[in-house]
């Protein structure tokens, strides 16, 4: 009889524990939980930041509830490179990442990072984001402040001192270590330097990330370089942006794919991303040669007024331009000039003419170096190929990443990738064209990345995960930004919770910066 009591009280309380209190309650959504699985009707209870309650609606009282009826309920997006560096501060609630569905960014890519991880964080946290944000330690960083510019190898004490500095930042919280092959001065190391501080980052259970040294002609062996680094260091490899650039590589994305797929065989844990897109956006100074750009900005406008080195670097450009089997610059797009404003928008050709030019490529090479000497540009170069987007976009160890930054709206005619990367796969790729199907287009987008970047408690809607997540319409989700008008917001992501706070509601940012910094697993570690 007692037993039978006890029992009895024990049914009672445990009922009491599962009615239990929630901050938000999300009922009646189709949930896309972020594993790949199909969809299922469930409801979401979040308290204190957290995904306490995913299943068939039970006795769950909330102080707000959200009718989520006809919506995709989904984790919160994961993007795997960006480049937020600059736009913290000035603006914090990143709405063009937030109206993409993304709640966590992984910045420092491309070798480009903040030197001192720890106040980067510290400087985070007090000015507070609506996105989630981890970082990786870039090469070039490390490599700037061992050794300016210059292009040589590293003296024995040089390394000594990136690989302290990448040791330091893997033991502050990054997850990982990014390279930029094609950028000044990452592109004057070797192989050998890399996999040293590679190897640094793989003692504290960091990824390596890397803008590989050529993603055109050279894109086999910048891809075996790559995998070399993750052998030799004994770390799982991200190539970034994956793609094939100039029309006389389109098509090879099927043996560039195949050297990532021979690569896992081999056991190297190696994943990429791309961004759904037909153009690319860099630096202008990419269209010069790499030992034109050593040193400081004086030195490289110094060598860049004699005219034996203009008839050098413009033979160079037309060199590249007849590799590309093309007449004019046309496919290189300014985003943004200091300079001159009115350029931004413009093709290298139409500025050539602008400025009076006769109509041919050498004029037009003229015209690149004049805009390097007067500070540079941003540019969006229209140079991939659409089945080649769409090849990569099949392969399953691929994610979606925006290499983009916080967009400040209206400036610029920046890559419409910074507002509309996710919200185009989801209609474009998924819903209109059925490249891959939604589930797995949310899977590369939220658990494919946290298990990549060691994000633990993001990317999936569990009990007990961080309460990162989207409410959408997939009929409606469209992105809207084009190369010619940039910047548009997507449509149809109508509820966007961040670490249990709703951050966009009916589809409108709230204000609310309730994301946070992710640190990797090297934090605190001892060796
Ligand atoms: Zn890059």
């Amino acid at each position: 009889m007692n037993k039978l009591i006890s029992i009895f009280l024990l049914i009672l309380l445990s009922n009491f524990a599962i009615s239990q209190q929630a901050d938000i309650l999300i009922k009646n959504g189709r949930i896309i939980d972020g594993t790949g699985n199909s969809w299922f009707y469930g409801d979401i209870a979040i308290s204190k930041g957290k995904i306490i309650y995913i299943g068939k609606p039970k006795n769950i009282t909330a102080e707000k509830i959200i009718d989520a009826k006809g919506l995709i309920v989904s984790p919160g997006f994961i993007d795997v490179h960006t480049h937020i560096e600059g736009e913290e501060a000035t603006n914090p609630t990143a709405n063009n990442f937030i109206l993409d569905g993304v709640t966590t960014v992984v910045t420092g890519n491309c070798g480009g990072s903040n030197l001192d991880v720890q106040s980067y964080f510290r400087r985070l946290d007090s000015i507070k984001l609506s996105i989630n944000v981890a970082t990786l330690i870039g090469h070039n960083t490390v490599r700037t402040q061992a050794m300016g510019r210059a292009n040589r190898p590293p003296t024995q004490a040089e390394l000594q001192q990136m690989e302290a500095l990448v040791a330091k930042a893997m033991k502050d919280g990054a997850v990982g270590f990014s390279t930029g092959l094609i950028y000044i001065p990452g592109t004057y190391s070797q192989t050998a330097e890399i996999v040293s501080l590679a190897k640094i980052a793989s003692q504290y259970n960091g990824v390596y990330a890397t803008h590989m040294r050529d993603e055109g002609d050279s894109v086999v062996q910048a891809i075996n370089e790559a995998i070399t680094i993750g052998m030799q260091a004994n770390i799982p490899v991200e190539i970034s942006h994956f793609k094939l650039s100039g029309q006389q590589n389109w098509g090879r994305s099927k043996q560039t794919v195949q050297l990532v797929k021979d690569a896992r065989a081999n056991g190297l844990d190696v994943t990429i991303d791309q961004y759904p897109y037909t153009a690319s956006s860099t630096s202008l100074s990419t269209l010069i040669p790499d030992e034109i750009l050593a040193d400081g900005r004086d030195s490289v406008n110094a060598r860049l007024q004699r005219p034996e080195v203009r008839s050098y670097v413009t033979n160079y450009i037309i060199r590249k331009l007849k590799n590309r089997k093309l007449k004019h610059l046309s496919y290189a797009v300014v985003a943004s000039y200091y300079a001159d404003s009115t350029y931004n928008g413009k093709s290298i050709e139409e500025i050539n003419l602008m400025r009076g030019n006769k109509h041919k490529a050498k004029y037009e090479a003229e015209t690149v170096i004049e805009m390097m000497i007067h500070g540079g540009a941003g540019m969006v170069f229209h140079g991939m190929g659409e089945n080649d987007v769409k090849y990569i976009m099949q392969y399953p160890f691929n994610m979606f990443a925006s290499d983009a930054g916080i967009r400040i709206y209206k400036q610029g005619v920046p890559h419409p990738r910074g507002y509309g990367t996710n919200a185009r796969v989801l209609s474009k790729y998924v819903r209109d064209e059925k490249v891959i199907s939604l589930e797995e287009a949310i899977r590369r987008m939220t658990s494919l990345p946290a298990q990549k970047f060691q994000l633990k408690d993001r990317g999936l809607l569990k009990e007990g995960m961080a309460a990162d997540v989207l409410l959408f319409d997939e009929k409606e989700v469209q992105d809207m930004a084009t190369f010619e008008d940039p910047h548009q917001y997507t449509k149809g992501f109508k509820c966007v919770i961040v670490n249990g706070k709703i951050v966009v509601e009916n589809g409108n940012h709230t204000g609310v910066r309730s994301g946070v910094t992710l640190t990797g697993p090297g934090l605190n570690k001892t060796l």
